[in-house]
């Protein structure tokens, strides 16, 4: 028993001994920390020099940009295979993406089915099964010849979260490789595929800002840097830790001096590093009792993989007399000890250099995102390494396994590339939806003309959706309106109450003053007694703030929503819209409502001459500056239009001379589904939440009150498939409205940086990196792009009709607009203008922004109402 543990102390001591003469022996192959973190030093240094204009031509380290960005922008173009293991299937895909005008990514996949016996089965199986499948893919793809770049991507989440465990794979799902847990996989994929006769190296990529990379232009966002980090040291930097093996692996090879951070660490050059430190101690009679072989003297014939078979420890032993037998030397069980130790020492150095590399570039991440703690994604290729976690800045690093298979280092590439060519793929096919063809413009432009025909005609307006209502104004005004009025501006976000007065003669002016009151929610969706009551106490206020309380000034009441009118003074309200929901005021008057309101009071009382719908207030100011406007349009909360129409047109109105002002209420085109095949579920979805399910589809596609809605929506369902925010759906997401069209024209501002974008999405409660903020802005812009197209198509719609009304082959005419989407927004007016150009070709139309269409149109309209009247009293 005693003697047993003795002799077992013996052994130990032995073993020892001899490790600490090896240890000595290749003394310049172990590194103390600081040495380490001395070249980690030196290698962002050769990153810096890579990546700047004046010094990338003279740098080692070349950190060649792969055009493969945070989110595609067209010029990425490449021939991948990737490998996806660990979802449902296993799929082997090949990513196509080509740079024509039209950027495409290609993509074919195969699933492959994994048997059970080896998903359960060993880890050498697996592999040998996925490369195995690889080569049939290859040979289907007849890409057998081409060397691809593959990248591997591994979803097994535990394996991925720290640095030092980040070779510890722990299976998941319905995995249960045996002799997998626990192993380096690089190794194993890359024994497995090397079988299939793929090259070794070894080199990093990594993401970097696109604002340091000098050699490409544009500064948002962030591409794939390939560092072709295996020529680090070529410029002598590394001269002091490269030792004489290194030094004779270089000059016995194809390209000396070149590649030498390489020729250390990658796989290709371990088994010769062996060999010819065996050859030296074998000389200095320190191994195989000074037996030296012809094998041994050759070249190549100690290989990279026996030095990971002789590292193992349980049957590494064995695996070494075995591999030295075979090489002639007679080794002892000592000669096998210290072989063994040698090996472990020149994988380490392996590891160790390549864990100060990539710290290298962790820290640069580390600074670039200004983060404590980052979490990002390294692409490894090459040999088998572990990452001492001490020499690596605090980060939680998931390493994506990949290979190259051509030049070294694109390996990475591939597995972003697929991964975001797929992410990208299923966003662009998410947005396409929104992106309207010039055909379906045209087809909007068209049904949109069949709509206002319904409207128009006598048998077909009840049934009809845009209604194209009378509005009793025959003119637009001749510049000879005069006198003091009131306006009141109701109908979208604020309520307003405005005294204006009109100087006609030589020096026309406009002189108003006006006051704002907020509505509150209750209010506006409480009874309508409540609202009326409400909109006459800010009247009083006003009366009492300009000292006009005993005038009796004729009013022009704005109500911005669908009214049948049957005369200039009564408008029957047909349906609420927009945020608006008050009981008892649907079928009603509301210059009905509005006087009971002022008798209720008892306090003052008022002339009311005319209701007035925005788009007629926006287009009679425009027309008082610009007599060739006959158009009104209005894109704020809401969206509408109004025209001078023929009266023999309008089939609702009797007679037939002259004009009349239609107020279109072409918010409600859509209703009957006409537009149902452009609407997407976003719209649906916005539909269904809002105060007025199935009711104005087009202007819930188009005007303010919507575009944030529809765009909170798409951002959750991106979320949801984890596209943005992490999959982290908040509940800032999930708030109604919070998304207002505000920030859509502050996100889209081409002035804003990406981290301004940022900033606004925090300030909104969404954590955001960059690249969401790219994808954010992306989804703004689409969004609004529609909404800006289909304004349009509406717009060309009514031009062309009053076009063709007046029989002519081209006509020249100003469209009156008003609203905050269209004045704010940085895109939508340009935008509606290019597609009404495009639509109606034979329009000239110019736009004509007015200034507070709802308080002085208003005026107007009630000064031409009150001169009317006067006309009638006199006949
Ligand atoms: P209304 O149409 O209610 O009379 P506006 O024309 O001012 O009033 O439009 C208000 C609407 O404009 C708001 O509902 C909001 O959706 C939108 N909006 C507000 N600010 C902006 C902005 N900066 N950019 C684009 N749209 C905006
Ligand atoms: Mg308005």
């Amino acid at each position: 028993m005693i003697a047993a543990q003795l002799l077992a102390y013996f052994f130990t001591e032995l073993k020892d001994d001899k490790v600490k003469k090896i240890d000595k022996y290749l003394y310049a192959m172990r590194f103390s920390d600081e040495t380490l973190l001395d070249i980690m030093k030196r290698f962002r240094m050769e990153l810096g020099n890579g990546l700047g204009q004046d010094t990338n031509p003279t740098a080692t380290v070349k950190m060649l940009p792969t055009f493969v960005r945070s989110i595609p922008d067209g010029s990425e173009k490449g021939d991948f295979i990737a490998l996806d293991l660990g979802g449902s299937a296993f799929r082997i895909l090949r990513v196509k993406v080509s740079h024509e005008k039209k950027q495409t990514v290609q993509m074919e996949s195969q699933v492959y089915d994994t048997p059970e016996d080896i998903i359960h089965g060993s880890g050498t199986q697996l592999f040998d099964h996925v490369a195995e499948c690889l080569g049939d893919f290859m040979e289907k793809q007849n890409i057998k010849d081409k060397k691809l770049p593959v990248g591997f991507t591994f979803s097994f989440p535990c394996a991925q979260t720290k640095l030092n465990e980040s070779f510890l794979l722990n299976w998941t799902k319905r995995f249960k490789a045996s002799g997998v847990e626990g192993m380096d996989v690089v190794a194993l994929l890359n024994k497995a595929i090397k079988k299939r006769g793929v090259g070794t190296g070894t080199n990093a990529c990594y993401m970097e800002e696109l604002r340091h990379i000098d050699l490409v232009e544009g500064d948002e966002g962030r591409m794939c840097i390939n560092t072709e980090w295996g020529a680090f040291g070529d410029n002598g930097m590394l001269e002091d830790i490269r030792t004489e093996f290194d030094r004779e692996i270089d000059r016995g090879s194809l390209n000396p001096g070149k590649q030498l951070f390489e020729k250390m660490v990658s796989g290709m050059y371990m088994g010769e590093l062996v060999r010819l430190i065996l050859v030296k101690m074998a000389k200095e009679e320190f191994l195989f009792e000074g037996r030296i072989t012809p094998e041994l003297l050759t070249k190549g014939t100690f290989e990279t993989k026996h030095v990971s078979a002789i590292e193992k420890s349980k049957e590494g032993l064995t695996k070494a007399k075995e591999i030295l037998g075979r090489l002639g030397v007679e080794p002892s069980a000592d000669d096998c000890i210290a072989v063994q130790h040698v090996c472990t020492i020149v994988s380490h150095r392996s590891a160790n250099l390549i864990a100060a590399t990539l710290g290298g570039i962790l820290s640069r991440l580390k600074d670039n995102k200004g983060n404590p703690r980052l979490r990002t994604t390294v692409g490894i290729d090459g040999s088998l390494y572990k990452m001492p976690r001490r020499y690596i800045p605090e980060s939680d690093v998931r390493f994506l396994l990949s290979e190259s298979g051509s030049s070294k280092g694109a390996a990475m590439v591939t597995a972003v590339a697929y991964r975001l060519a797929d992410q990208r793929r299923q966003i662009t096919e998410t947005l396409a939806e929104f992106r309207l063809t010039n055909d379906q413009l045209l087809e909007v432009k068209k049904r949109m003309r069949t709509e206002i025909q319904n409207g128009l005609g006598k048998k077909t307006h009840d049934s009809a959706t845009v209604k194209m209502w009378p509005t009793y104004v025959r003119s637009t005004p001749d510049g000879s309106e005069k006198g003091d009025f009131l306006a009141l501006d109701l109908g979208g976000t604020n309520f307003r109450v405005l005294l204006v007065k009109i100087r006609s003669g030589k020096r026309r002016t406009v002189e108003m003053h006006n006051k704002i009151y907020a509505i509150p929610m209750e209010v506006m969706q409480g009874t309508g007694e409540e609202l009326f009551d409400h909109i006459v106490q800010c009247i009083s206020d006003f009366l009492d703030y300009m000292g006009m309380k005993n005038t009796r000034l004729p009013l022009g009441f704005t109500f911005s929503f669908p009214c049948r009118q049957t005369s200039l003074d009564a408008g029957i309200l047909v349906t609420w819209t927009k945020g608006f929901k008050a009981t008892d005021c649907e079928g009603e008057d509301v210059v009905g409502l509005l006087r009971e309101g002022i008798k209720r009071r008892e306090e003052f009382d008022l002339d009311v001459v005319a209701v007035v719908n925005d788009t007629v207030g926006t287009m009679m100011t425009c027309a008082y500056e610009e007599a060739t406007c006959e158009v009104g349009l209005i894109a704020g909360t809401g969206s509408n239009a109004c025209y001078m129409e023929e009266m023999r047109n309008i089939e609702t109105v009797e007679g037939d001379v002259g004009r009349m002002c239609v107020n279109m209420e072409w918010g409600a085109f859509g209703d009957n589904g006409c537009l149902d095949d452009i609407r997407t579920e976003y719209d649906r979805a916005v539909d269904d939440l809002s105060l007025n399910p199935g009711k104005q589809r087009y202007e819930k596609m188009c005007s303010g009150m919507y575009l944030g809605e529809i765009v909170r929506n798409i951002l959750i369902d991106l979320t949801k498939r984890g596209f943005l925010f992490r999959g982290q759906i908040s509940e800032t997401l999930k708030t109604r409205g919070i998304f207002e069209t505000k920030f859509l024209s502050q996100i889209e501002s081409d002035r804003l940086a990406l981290l301004q974008v940022r900033s606004i999405l925090q300030q909104l409660g969404l954590d955001s990196t960059c690249d969401d903020s790219i994808i954010v802005k992306e989804v703004c812009g689409t969004v609004s792009h529609r909404a800006a197209q289909l304004c349009g198509a509406g717009m060309a719609a009514v031009v062309d009709k009053i076009r063709e009304n007046r029989g002519l082959d081209q006509m020249d005419i100003t469209v009156g607009v008003d609203g905050t989407l269209y004045k704010l927004h940085p895109h939508f007016s340009g935008i509606m203008h290019q597609t009404v150009k495009e639509l109606a070709p034979k329009c000239n139309v110019n736009f004509f922004l007015s200034e507070d269409g709802s308080g002085k149109g208003a005026a107007l309209i009630t000064a031409v109402g009150c001169r009317m009247r006067e006309q009638e009293e006199k006949s």
